[in-house]
Order: C-alpha cells, then structure tokens, then sequence
C-alpha cells in the first residue's frame, strides 16, 4: 500500500474525511526529514494555502497524532516537534548546544517492552526515549573553551 492509500485508510477508518488541511500537512511531514514544531509546519502549509490558520495546524496535528499516524517528540524543549510515525521505531539524541538532533534506533529497547507485555500482560501504547546533550562538535567545542578558562 503506498503512503497516500495508508493516510486514507487510516482516516476513512476514522470516519473522516481527507481534507485539504489534512493533505497538506501530511505532505509537508512527508517531504521533511526533519522534527518541524507547529509554526514551523504552518510556515510550509501557509506558503501553499494562505487560509489555513495555526489553530488549524494545531487542531490536525492533535487529529493525526491520535490516529496513529503522526508522533509528538518534546526533543528537550517544552513545545512539540512532529514526523511522521515510521516502520522501525526510533528515538532521539538532541544537542542543547546547537539543537541538531541525531536519530538512532535501539532494538534491545523493543525487546525490553516486549518482555514486559510477556511478562505482565501490559498493553502498551505509547514509548518514550529522549537524550539530551552535547553533540561531538559542542562537545570539543566546551572542552577547548574549558581549556582556555583553566590557562587564564
Ligand atoms: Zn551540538
Ligand atoms: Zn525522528
């Protein structure tokens, strides 16, 4: 099933309809590989339908977030980033130096939700990983700075 037909199933099976709005902001997440926030995902929307208002933004993203179809990552910060919800999971290292976020997956951490399900009969809906720290640049960076300091 192509991507298009996945995000109509997913709606009709909601009982919705694939609006404009909604098409338009799938394909802004489709064509970014990046973890765009709200504005920045109305910045794109806008630039091909001015009608479309933030709220709105907000409002189909909540909706496709629901569905399944969409995933919210707080990426260290207090407002959302979103992409869309990939094949094999993965999860988030995000620099607080410069913000640049590396992803990774990490198979022993299905493995671990796995057990748990086996082993309470836990249903799970929802995994959160996220890192925080200093890339390897930021981190040279601090430690030259560091140096520095120590000399003066
Ligand atoms: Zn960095
Ligand atoms: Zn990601």
């Amino acid at each position: 099933m192509s991507r298009e037909a996945q995000f109509l199933t997913a709606i009709h099976s909601n009982g919705l309809r694939m609006t404009r709005q909604r098409q338009l902001i799938l394909e802004v997440l489709e064509a970014s590989q990046e973890h765009l926030d709200a504005e920045a995902i109305h910045d794109r929307v806008k630039a091909r339908d001015p009608r479309i208002g933030l709220a709105t933004v907000y409002r189909t993203l909540a909706l496709l977030k629901a569905m399944g179809l969409v995933k919210e990552h707080s990426l260290g910060e207090e407002h959302g980033h979103f992409e869309m919800v990939q094949k094999v999971p993965h999860y988030h290292f995000t620099c607080i130096g410069c913000r640049q976020v590396i992803e990774f997956e990490a198979s022993a951490v299905m493995e671990a939700v796995q057990s748990l399900i086996d082993r309470e009969g836990v249903q799970v809906m929802d995994v959160h990983l996220s890192l925080t720290g200093y890339c390897s640049n930021c981190r040279e960076e601090r430690a030259t700075n560091h140096e520095v300091k120590v000399e003066v």
